[in-house]
């Protein structure tokens, strides 16, 4: 992190670097007025671009019109977390809908992913796993391209088995790395390996972590995040349908890769980091841990905590988003969304008019 004397800001010799690279990568990945550059030469050429697992297209939707104030992209799993998300996210920031409108999937025809916009926030889904995950970024990126956002930045706010951390805390990822602890997304193009480095923003990650409050029910631990191709074997379960190890065996590894400083496990961070990183896009995960795999794999835990627990990375990258914005961090902007004053005499109106064919 830079130090400030005075007014002289210090940057270690590896942050100088660091700013230089990213000075370079910018060139390819942004135009000058700070718009989404490809770097893909074949889409600018093409009559029209089909997003196709989005329901949308550069064709069919206007969409600069549609998606260019869009400065925060926050995905997770499952549509319905997501969905919780979009509602949360509006009363946080304090964004009105138009009466009579209401939020919808904008992809439920694609019968894929969903998504959501509010204001400057859009909410997707991705599934689960990296090639769902891949697929999305990969059509998220291209929709940043095509509506012209300017910088925006991405978060995954996910679940994950923590590494010497109890159920119900978060875990920031520094960077990601496979199940054999390569710093990158190994992917087979025209018949040969690519090496995508898995690295995620640092400054985003710290300034994220420095919003916890004393008074939150979670710890924040920023640490490197195992993303593995499976949930059981993958990530040294026994309660699997196959296992050919012991529980030794299994111990064995987890106290390793925790002495190299990984602190949690799950399964989309490696394309996330891998494909932010290379489009040159500010990414952060941020996953809350279900169970301390130190202790166990199952999880066993009842519903109702988890979804409790499901909204602690939503609650930190809230306050990110509405920092960002300007607006005070710690009181929602809308304490509830209702618009009906007083249901009394909502309900008389309502009844006198369904009284009138
Ligand atoms: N997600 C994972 O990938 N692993 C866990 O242990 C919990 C959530």
């Amino acid at each position: 992190m830079p130090c400030h004397e005075g007014e002289v800001v210090l940057f270690s010799r590896e942050e100088e670097e660091e700013r230089d690279y990213y000075q370079e990568v910018r060139k390819y990945t942004r135009f000058e007025d700070g718009s989404v550059r490809l770097r893909n030469p074949h889409v600018s050429e093409m009559d029209q671009d089909i997003l196709y697992h989005l329901a949308l297209g550069s064709g069919s939707h206007d969409l600069v019109e549609m998606f260019s104030d869009v400065k925060f992209v926050c995905m997770g799993g499952t549509p319905k977390r997501m969905e919780s998300f979009a509602y949360y996210i509006m009363d946080e920031i304090g964004y009105k809908l138009p009466a009579g409108t209401t939020l919808l999937d904008i992809s439920h025809r694609s019968y894929r992913y969903s998504m959501y916009k509010v204001g400057p926030v859009l909410c997707f889904s991705h599934g689960m796993g990296i090639p769902s995950v891949g697929i999305l970024l990969h059509e998220v990126i291209k929709l940043m391209y095509h509506a012209k956002c300017k910088d925006p930045i991405f978060f995954r706010l996910g679940t994950c088995g923590g590494i010497g951390i109890e159920g119900g805390n978060l875990v920031i990822s520094e960077s990601a790395v496979d199940g054999l602890m390569q710093p990158f997304l190994e992917l087979p193009v025209l018949g040969k390996m690519q090496r995508k480095p898995a690295l995620l923003d640092k400054q985003l990650a710290h300034d994220l972590k420095n919003l916890r409050r004393e008074c939150d029910p979670f710890t924040i631990t920023v640490g490197k995040t195992m993303c593995t191709y499976d949930f059981y074997e993958g990530q040294g379960r026994l309660d699997g349908a196959f296992c050919d190890y012991t529980e030794k065996d299994k111990l064995e590894f987890l106290n390793r890769i925790h002495a190299e400083n990984i602190v949690n496990m799950e399964m989309e961070s490696l394309c996330f980091a891998a494909l932010c990183h290379q489009a040159g896009i500010k990414g952060a995960v941020v996953c809350v841990t279900l169970l301390n795999r130190l202790n166990g794999d199952q999880v066993a835990t009842p519903k109702e905590t988890l979804n409790k627990w499901q909204e602690y990375p939503q609650m930190l990258v809230a306050r990110y988003i509405k920092k960002s914005l300007g607006l005070p961090v710690d009181v929602p902007q809308r304490d509830h969304p209702q618009v009906v004053k007083c249901p009394n005499k909502h309900r008389i109106v309502r009844q006198e008019s369904e009284s009138v064919e």
